[in-house]
């Protein structure tokens, strides 16, 4: 049976840019808006890997539902003819509140997209105006309550360690979200990233953080609760009712390949990893002019290969198969690594079961600690 690769697409626009965001994202005019569609059905085009059966498609940006429906039928289209996608492929599409009504999301139902990952963040109207988001709480009900018609895969993202957020506002969400009874949820911490406004704020001493200890509690009251009102932990930041795991990316933490088109999309074919362009103006002029627009991030050696099925799978609950290191890498795991295991079992940090080895509550908690110890060179 022929390997199987997911596809990622890249839509990088959006209504406007979040204060946080380091993403490759921008406000465009309509006709780069446009531009950019027949640049990436361009690019879908010239790929020759049509054997690889496809068991998962994602749309993310940016914000792909910023697009019209006839634009993101024209790349659902180019990603059909050119990839033997399963017939019960997860086809999964982002869209943020403020930009999808029902008719749209009826749309994308037709289209094909069967899961839909709604960028919330918060359903709190104070942290979504310190976040610079367009949409309000009310929104953001209103568009998964109505996602909920269509799709019977609804996810939704939240973030928690915000400007001037109090415990007791994540636990507002973390309830809201829990009530609203979607199937999946993802919650991140807030990372300033260079580049962003919050990041000139912090350097100003302006952007409020919570503290590292209310963070903390923050992190543990989410994590102990999430799972209490139905959604299991699958990975550091996943949270799923039960079947709702999120194929595409659990194909990406146990290292599947994968092509990614659109600008600064990332690739992986097992041996080299790449990246396209990220600059989208650059990128429509390349692809125009029938040059390439991927250059080399990585030859993947067997070194690299064993560090990041370590760190991706100790990212999901269930951990390392070791049976699988062995049948990938032709070694035995407890050799590779026998004092980084023995030290962090030692440590409360790692547990053992079975094939598997996996982080502990608290390694979960320090993962950046284990992850390091994993590093070989
Ligand atoms: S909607 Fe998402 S991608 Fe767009 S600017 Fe905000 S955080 Fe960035």
């Amino acid at each position: 049976m022929a390997e199987k690769i997911s596809v990622y697409i890249h839509i990088p626009f959006c209504a406007a840019k979040c204060n946080y965001c380091a993403f490759n994202s921008k406000v465009a005019p309509a006709d780069l808006r446009e531009s950019y569609v027949d640049a990436l059905v361009a690019e879908i085009n010239s790929n020759h890997s049509s054997l690889f059966p496809v068991p998962s498609i994602y749309f993310g940006g940016g914000t792909p539902t910023i697009l019209t429906l006839n634009q993101l039928e024209k790349i659902f289209n180019a990603v059909q003819k050119n990839f033997r996608v399963d017939a019960d492929a997860e086809i999964t599409i982002e869209a943020n509140p403020g930009t999808v009504d029902k008719n749209f999301l009826r749309g994308l139902r037709e289209l094909g997209f069967n899961r839909i990952s709604l960028g919330v963040q918060s359903i709190n109207d104070a942290l979504l105006k310190i976040l610079g988001r367009i949409h309000t709480a009310r929104t953001a009900i209103d568009t998964v309550t109505t996602a909920q018609n269509f799709f019977d895969n609804v996810s939704l993202d939240l973030m928690y360690g915000l400007p001037r957020q109090t415990l007791a506002d994540v636990k507002a969400d973390v309830q809201r979200a829990a009530y609203l009874n979607v199937t999946h949820i993802s919650i991140y911490g807030l990372e300033v990233e260079e580049g962003t406004k919050f990041f000139h704020l912090h350097e100003e001493g302006k952007l409020n953080l919570p503290d590292e200890n209310i963070c903390g509690d923050m992190y543990d009251y989410i994590t102990a609760t999430l799972p209490r009102l139905g959604y299991e932990r699958y990975e550091v930041s996943n949270f799923a009712k039960a079947g709702f795991e999120s194929r595409h990316n659990i194909g990406y933490w146990t290292g599947r390949k994968y092509f990614g088109f659109g600008a600064g999309a990332h690739s992986y074919t097992g041996e080299k990893r790449t990246s396209n362009i990220a600059d989208v103006e650059s990128y429509v002029k390349k692809i125009r002019a029938g040059s390439d627009v991927s250059q080399l991030e990585e030859v993947v050696t067997k070194t690299a290969a064993i560090e990041e099925f370590c760190f991706l799978g100790l990212r999901l609950t269930e951990g390392i198969d070791s049976k699988i290191f062995s049948e990938r890498f032709g070694e035995n795991i407890f050799d590779v690594y026998k004092n980084v295991i023995e030290k962090n079992l030692r440590l409360g940090l790692l547990g053992i079961s079975g094939d598997k080895i996996f982080l502990t509550a608290r390694g979960m908690k320090l993962g950046n600690v284990v992850f390091a110890d994993f590093l070989l060179s």
